[in-house]
């Protein structure tokens, strides 16, 4: 019994091993079986974009590029480069959506998308929220003050009714007036203690939140944010749908070019 075990344990184990190879062999940008994947699914030669233009963050979708040595395409009906010579490339596109955050992208977001961000992520003891408007909150949108703003309850916060949130997340117009607010912050913390409470600041957002929240669920809101701009900054790849961030070039699942 025990032998069989052990041949059918080697045989399966040669079997995973010789699907890592193949796996391998796929990921890997420049192989033939690679390439004819991506000219398979790629968009129209007519779609050619320059470089410069799918890298523009202000493009609405992300025309991802591949580079795409005209020799080994040259026997897909797509190509239509077969008689140029192995050293010229040409480039194909494939239109990706940029939205790994439904809606939400690093220009538009506000400080709701990140109350919403807290809730689908079970933010620890995370309660109701209200959206501040001009009616109940005379600084928003004044000068450089917040230009969205959200309260919220957390739960294992005893409830006081005279200043019942907790934490507040504010979304200001420019790095800069996000700077300056957090810099007031501190130092009124600094001069007034009783008024110190937790400050954390990531591009335009500040989140400030009551001492008496665990700091150990302090930390995971902390790390909600961070999730929340590196979705941000990111985009999906285009082959296999995982997230690749925008510092990268490959995407590490399968390999695709960004
Ligand atoms: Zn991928």
């Amino acid at each position: 019994m025990k032998d069989i075990l052990l041949v059918l344990s080697v045989t399966a184990l040669a079997f995973l091993y010789s699907c890592g190879q193949e796996e391998k062999q796929q990921q890997y940008p420049y192989t033939p079986e690679y390439l004819e994947y991506t000219t398979e699914t790629t968009l129209p030669m007519t779609s050619v974009v320059p470089e410069t233009t799918a890298l523009n963050p202000e493009t609405p979708i992300n025309l991802m590029t591949t580079s795409v040595g005209s020799g080994l395409a040259s026997d897909t009906s797509t190509s239509d480069t077969s008689s140029s010579s192995l050293s010229e490339q040409s480039v194909t596109t494939v239109a990706v959506q940029t939205e790994v955050i439904k809606g939400v992208s690093a220009d538009n977001y506000n400080a709701e998308d990140m109350a919403k961000y807290f809730k689908e992520n079970n933010a620890p003891h995370f309660g109701e929220y209200v959206i501040r408007t001009t009616k109940d909150d005379s600084n928003l949108g004044k000068d450089d003050s917040y230009t969205s703003k959200v309260s919220f309850r957390v739960e294992s916060v005893k409830y006081n009714k005279n200043d019942p949130y907790d934490g507040s997340v504010e979304v200001y117009r420019t790095l800069e007036d996000a700077d300056e607010q957090y810099k007031y912050y501190r130092n009124m913390y600094r001069n007034k203690p009783v008024y110190s409470e937790y400050l954390f600041k990531k591009d335009r957002m500040l989140i400030r939140m009551k001492f008496d929240v665990d700091a150990s669920d302090e930390e995971i809101y902390e790390n909600l944010m961070t999730e929340f701009f590196e979705k941000l900054h990111s985009v999906i790849c285009p082959k296999c749908g995982e997230i690749i961030p925008d510092d990268s070039i490959y995407c590490k699942f399968c390999g695709t070019r960004q």
